[in-house]
């Protein structure tokens, strides 16, 4: 008995992709990395424009660390809602502060996807101060990785997969499959980056306005899963079945305009924390 719970174990981890779980799917990922360097001042364009691909491919390089590093999951989300009610007032946003309210196993525990940020700004800025081309890139990448994640309404709820209301499989359906079907019509204008003032409240701000996204999010999807069968329906959550077009369609038409919105801005952010994190290395020559 105990050997075939194991090798259930063991089937369940091999079948289960790392990024089944949470997270703008690869391309969204990849495209808000590119449409980012768009947004940079001369000072920086250069040099991201030549590491374009890399920091584009490299977009999904946090996912892919979850499967090493059991620490890295709660990296990408925060579960505002576990806080009380908008706009959590109850939670400091001073990361020791929280930890001292609510101990370090909760905070850690309902996500820590803000103060990553933060902490990624600093070490693109230290990186910059390096002068070192293969940290930069990688460092920007990777914080462009979780300023998507901040904008993915569903990484901001503790019913992120529609798991308490019927919505079971959201998740992948909204942020995957119906961004993925659509891509060809994304035709982004993300302004001019400038640096952020306070990089925190900012990221909370981002946060906030993802968390409120969420409950249209579900109303789409409850009334797009009302033409389906019920082996469609508990399709959705299982990430080998196909598309289902008419439900991605239902979805697409009420949540299109908000997902193309919400990448936009995210290319936006991206490109202002990079600014801060330059500016907070002092502007330095990057590498040629
Ligand atoms: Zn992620």
């Amino acid at each position: 008995m105990l050997r075939r719970i194991s090798l259930l174990i063991v089937l369940a981890i091999v079948l289960t992709p790392v990024n089944s779980t949470r997270g703008w799917g690869f391309k969204a990922h990849m495209r808000i990395n590119s449409d980012a360097v768009d947004t940079l001042p001369p000072g920086m364009k250069k040099f991201f424009e030549s590491e374009r691909n890399f920091i584009s491919e490299h977009a999904v390089d946090p996912d892919k660390w979850k499967g090493d590093d059991k620490a890295e999951m709660p990296r990408h989300y925060i579960d505002m809602d576990m806080y009380g009610t908008y706009p959590f007032k109850g939670l400091p946003r001073d990361y020791e502060e929280a930890v001292r309210k609510f101990g370090a196993e909760v905070v850690n525990g309902r996500g820590t996807l803000p103060w990553r940020i933060i902490e990624y700004t600093h070490k693109l800025a230290n990186d910059m101060k390096s002068g070192n081309r293969e940290k930069i890139r990688m460092t920007a990448a990777a914080l462009g990785h979780y300023v998507g994640d901040l904008h993915s309404p569903l990484h901001a709820a503790e019913n992120y997969n529609g798991q308490y209301t019927n919505n079971y499989g959201v998740h992948k359906q909204f942020e995957s499959r119906m961004i993925n079907a659509n891509l060809v019509s994304y035709d982004p204008e993300p302004d001019e980056a400038t640096s952020i003032e306070d990089p925190l409240v900012h990221a909370f701000d981002i946060i906030l306005n993802s968390y409120n996204l969420v409950l249209p999010i579900l109303e789409a999807d409850t009334k797009a899963r009302k033409i389906l069968t019920q082996t469609q329906i508990d399709s959705l959550n299982d990430w080998r079945s196909k598309d289902i077009p008419e439900y991605l369609s239902i979805l697409y038409s009420d949540l299109g305009d908000m997902g193309w919105n919400q990448m936009n801005s995210a290319s936006y952010n991206l490109g202002r924390y990079w600014v801060t994190a330059w500016e907070l290395a002092g502007k330095p020559l990057l590498p040629e």
